[in-house]
């Protein structure tokens, strides 16, 4: 394709939504964002600066933010309503950089972090980060353990905070299934000076819609995560905290060190999602997770071997399902093939793909679809199918659920 005239551009992004309208999206970490907040996006917002960096709003650098600054303000009011704490930061432009933010805010350089490995689907990002030579020689990187049904290992944690004495603490990953234990961890943390951080990328939706445990509830000191993943908002990032001191370091992080931009067009249309989660959250979120749990009994009643089952699989909105028996290498690809797409890990011990039910719960998916879904997932897995031939009937059914619900229209 060559970009010659505004139709070619057209044309290339009607043929990715034709695509997409004909997928099964399972991918965790994506969702569809109602088209009202989709529209907030294209404002005048999106050309705007609005710096600042102390804590108070209105000691600004630009000027001509006169509502720029109101809206932000009522934007971090509305924040707080939905996520709890009393302080927020929304400029972050995603949920990596809010997890930077708080990680450079708060850590001394010879610090010791313990948070998820990337075998446990963890995000990593402290691991990661130290493959930079300039972290890998001031910041230690340890990691906390998990059972067989993927939920933390307490004890073991608690033994590792109390002999390593980490200086923070990050719960949270790309594939959590249950709650962690944080409330477990708030009296060693107190004791021994550790800060207790959440990674709430994947989980935001649920913890806006009051069906998971609130982090900053059960003792967590800062809390952050992106805004598109089980929240369907625009693509961003946020932090929240009660604690004050905390908070203006991380926004000192942000700015001047991290971003200067702050992407002021995701704001309209993230108090627009807000908005429609204080009005829809609670029917979406309990539905994602209804959906999650008959989605794995469905899979497993179709032979697949899914993480979690004597824990009734999963408490959020994915499951991890064991492939490594059916497809040893890769299946994510050849799922991709028959139009179904999720997420899989080679990097843990066993070769699992995870599956998400935010976007198929908003496109109006109940608990009799998953069983339809777990079929999809059988035919191409187990069956070995040509996932050509699934395709036609994926894109049929996918086709079937193009509208949305839990939105304003
Ligand atoms: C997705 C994810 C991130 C990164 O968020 P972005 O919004 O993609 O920047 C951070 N942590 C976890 C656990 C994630 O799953």
């Amino acid at each position: 394709m060559k970009f010659e005239e505004l139709s070619d551009i057209d044309e290339l992004l009607k043929k990715h939504d034709e695509y997409r309208a004909r997928c099964l999206n399972l991918i965790a970490s994506e969702n569809y964002a109602s088209d009202k907040v989709r529209n907030y996006l294209s404002g005048d917002f999106s050309n705007r600066y609005g710096c600042y960096t102390t804590m108070n709003m209105d000691d600004r650098e630009y000027t001509g933010n006169k509502y720029i600054n109101e809206f932000e303000q009522a934007t971090h009011d509305l924040v707080r309503d939905v996520f709890g704490g009393k302080y927020a930061d929304l400029r972050p432009i995603g949920g990596h950089m809010a997890g930077m933010a708080v990680v450079l805010a708060l850590l001394e350089p010879g610090d010791l972090v313990i948070e998820v490995h990337l075998a446990d689907w963890g995000h990593g990002l402290v691991g990661p980060m130290c493959e930079l030579r300039q972290f890998e020689e001031t910041i230690n990187v340890e990691y906390m353990k998990f059972d067989k049904t993927g939920a933390v290992e307490v004890e073991a944690l608690q033994k590792m905070a109390v002999d390593l004495k980490p200086k923070m603490i990050i719960f949270g990953g790309s594939g959590t299934l249950f709650a962690e234990p944080i409330k477990e961890l708030r009296e060693i943390a107190d004791r021994e000076n550790i800060i207790l951080a959440y990674d709430a990328s994947h989980v935001t939706g649920l913890i806006a819609s009051g069906v998971f445990p609130n982090p900053l509830d059960e003792g967590a000191d800062v809390m952050f995560g992106s805004t598109h993943k089980s929240f369907p908002g625009p693509q961003g990032g946020f932090v929240v905290s009660d604690n004050k001191e905390m908070m203006t370091k991380v926004g000192h992080a942000l700015s001047p060190s991290l971003v200067t931009s702050h992407h002021l067009n995701r704001l309209p249309a993230f108090a627009a999602s807000l908005l429609e989660m204080k009005k829809y959250g609670k029917a979406y979120g309990s539905q994602i997770i209804k959906n999650a749990k008959a989605l794995a009994e469905a899979m497993e009643a179709s032979g697949f071997n899914v993480k979690g089952s004597s824990r009734g699989y999963t408490q959020t909105h994915l499951i991890l399902v064991n492939v490594g028996e059916y497809a040893p290498k890769a299946p994510g690809k050849l799922l991709e093939k028959a139009g179904i797409l999720c997420s899989d890990d080679f990097a843990g011990s066993v070769p699992e793909i995870r599956i998400g039910t935010p976007e198929v719960t908003r496109r109006g998916m109940k608990e009799a679809n998953m069983k339809d879904v777990a079929k999809f997932f059988k035919r191409v897995l187990i069956d070995k199918e040509d996932p050509e031939a699934v395709l036609k009937d994926v894109e049929k059914y996918a086709l079937s659920f193009s509208d949305y619900e839990y939105a304003f229209k």
